[in-house]
């Protein structure tokens, strides 16, 4: 299967490989897909530089740093990449980040400097990517970005980032109506809990692994695998005709009563 195959898809937001985003890239490289990086932290440059030479050898992929809070950053980042490919076809855009503080507790005791924060980097920063990558985006585009059931539900200590993933699948749908008329869809994945670095510094993040195992209709988590396939799908063009929509990745738990 060969489903990518003359397709370059940018994948932001590998830290480790536990990244939902690295499960992706596994997907597209299977899926004949050309792949980009862009990665925030120095260390999760050289984290990236390393799974890559372990995935690719010589053939490593261009790696470009850009953290998505610095709009010059963003800019240089995107000039980069414009300068070694023709054009982009696909956007895998899985970057979340809110203070550790904001992520237990009471969501009423949410101040304005985490509520911003969190609303930036993880709904605002698809909004500045979309815009980024829109004019490398010639024939036509899939932009995919993760989400979580706390944008529709109120999950314990999931708090400002619930509101931010609210903000982020409403982004989806506004920015779907934009680009639409240039071919380019943009969709939302909404996976189930997966241990990754970003859910650490979710307070509880045990019992709701434990609430989807007992309740999902499939009873079991889902790994970051099943997120990647699904994601690959979405950039691929079996999903031509699908736009503004969040897919749920997660074993069926959203659809449950009690
Ligand atoms: P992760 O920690 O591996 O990935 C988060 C990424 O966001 C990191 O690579 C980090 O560098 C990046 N990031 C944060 N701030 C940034 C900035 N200013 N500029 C650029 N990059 C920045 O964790 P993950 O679980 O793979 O998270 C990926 C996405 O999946 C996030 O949007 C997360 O909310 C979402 N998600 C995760 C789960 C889960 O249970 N793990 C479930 C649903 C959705």
């Amino acid at each position: 299967m060969h489903l990518l195959e003359g397709k370059t898809i940018a994948v932001m937001g590998v830290a480790n490989r536990r990244s939902i985003a690295w499960a992706v890239a596994e997907s597209v490289r299977k899926l004949g897909g050309k792949l980009i990086f862009t990665y925030r932290s120095e260390r999760a440059g050289r984290e990236l530089e390393r799974l890559c030479q372990d995935a690719f050898g010589e053939d490593v992929p261009l790696i470009v740093r850009c953290d998505v809070q610095d709009e010059a950053s963003l800019e240089a980042a995107f000039a980069e990449i414009a300068q070694a490919t023709e054009r982009v076809d696909g956007l895998v855009h899985s970057i979340a980040h809110a203070r550790v503080e904001d992520l237990q507790g009471e969501f009423v005791e949410t101040p304005r400097e985490g509520f911003d924060l969190a609303l930036e980097t993880s709904a605002y920063s698809l909004v500045a990517v979309a815009r980024a990558v829109r004019p490398l985006m010639t024939q036509g585009g899939s932009i995919v970005t993760m989400s979580y059931l706390g944008a529709e539900r109120a999950v314990p200590n999931y708090n400002v980032m619930g509101v931010a993933k609210a903000a982020l699948e409403a982004s989806v749908r506004y920015l779907s109506r934009d680009l639409g008329p240039n071919a380019i869809r943009v969709n939302a994945v909404s996976a189930g809990p997966i241990r990754t670095l970003a859910a650490k510094g979710v307070r509880g993040f045990n019992d709701v692994l434990h609430a989807v195992e007992e309740r999902a209709p499939l009873r079991r988590n889902v790994t970051a695998e099943e997120v990647g396939d699904v994601t690959a799908f979405l950039l691929s063009d079996l999903a031509r005709g699908l736009t503004g929509e969040v897919i749920h990745v997660d074993g069926g738990y959203h659809i449950v009563g009690i």
